[in-house]
């Protein structure tokens, strides 16, 4: 992470800060070409990692660290990166980070700050732009770059949601760029499933069971029930789902299911479902019994996140 004492022969002479060379500083830190000059036991009570950098006495590396001649190389972050951590450490910017109102540039801040965070494990900055990224209403694509980067596993699900029930046609060049062909075959393979389920489900409707349930009195004909809800199934609810514009979901069958009247006319008389018997049939559907989208999609989220652990 930084480099103590490096020998580097810079091409390029450092500037100093014009934002962060503050006089009483007490460490020299620098990153790309800039030097900054801050306050060292502010950083220690943040980081562990820092801490951590600090324990290696002088001796052994035969020069003071984090000197104006000796300063700590920071490899992994750019000028502007660490520009944007000190800004929060300094609370530099006089409005918040998370109240800038350029929302390219209140992203570019929080997912810097997220960047030395991590890498130097400072956990209430992570919760800090975690939070506020969360709030920014990032596309998919971009919450998965981050939980890949930042290891925010915990973004995946959501994420994956919404691109397996969204359409690919919605996908920019710079989507596809971020999920990169891994991730995009995930969804797709997520997509097909459960575009087959779908069709399936359209098809075979859940089961009405014909075993007599326990509500049922000796004039009421049961297998009546199966018969309406299959005819009502197929003309009412499986035409909603195969929507080509906007189909039914999984998850919304059961409230669709419940403002539907079940009832068809033969021979000049309505025949109906019974009330108990399609409660009945809610309550099974909204306990995923007859297909779960959240399952499926679960599954494809867990083999994202399988993925990005892999990395
Ligand atoms: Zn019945």
């Amino acid at each position: 992470m930084a480099q103590v004492g490096a020998d580097t022969s810079p091409l390029v002479q450092p500037t100093q800060s014009t934002r962060f060379w503050i006089d009483d500083g007490s460490v020299v830190f620098r990153a790309g070409d800039v030097l900054y000059k801050v306050h060292l036991s502010h950083l220690k009570q943040l980081s562990p990692v820092v801490r951590g950098i600090f324990e290696i006495p002088d001796s052994m590396t035969g020069a003071k660290q984090g000197s104006e001649e000796n300063p700590i190389i920071l490899e992994f972050f750019s000028a502007v990166v660490f520009d944007d951590f000190l800004s929060w450490i300094y609370r530099a910017e006089w409005q918040p980070i998370e109240n800038i109102q350029d929302v390219e540039i209140r992203e570019r801040m929080l997912v810097n700050l997220l960047q030395v965070a991590r890498l130097w494990d400072i956990a209430e900055a992570v919760a800090h732009t975690k939070h506020h990224l969360d709030l920014m209403y990032l596309r998919p694509s971009r919450r998965l770059e981050l939980a890949r980067m930042y290891t925010l596993y915990d973004w995946i699900d959501d994420a994956v949601w919404k691109l397996v029930t969204g359409k690919l046609e919605w996908l920019t060049n710079e989507d596809l760029a971020r999920l990169g062909v891994k991730v995009y075959s995930i969804i797709a393979s997520a997509k097909e499933g459960l575009w087959y389920e779908t069709r399936l489900s359209c098809r075979v409707p859940p089961e009405v069971s014909l075993a007599n349930p326990a509500w049922v009195s000796d004039e009421h004909n049961h297998r009546v029930c199966a018969e309406v809800f299959n005819e009502i199934w197929w003309t009412r609810i499986a035409k909603k789902m195969m929507d080509p514009v906007k189909p039914l979901h999984f998850c919304e069958v059961a409230a669709e299911v419940k403002s539907t009247v079940f009832q068809v006319q033969r021979a000049g008389t309505w025949k109906k479902m019974e009330d108990a018997c399609k409660d009945d049939m809610v309550a099974m559907i909204e306990r995923e019994n007859f297909f779960s989208e959240k399952a499926l999609i679960y599954a494809a989220s867990r083999a994202v996140e399988k993925y990005f652990s892999s990395l």
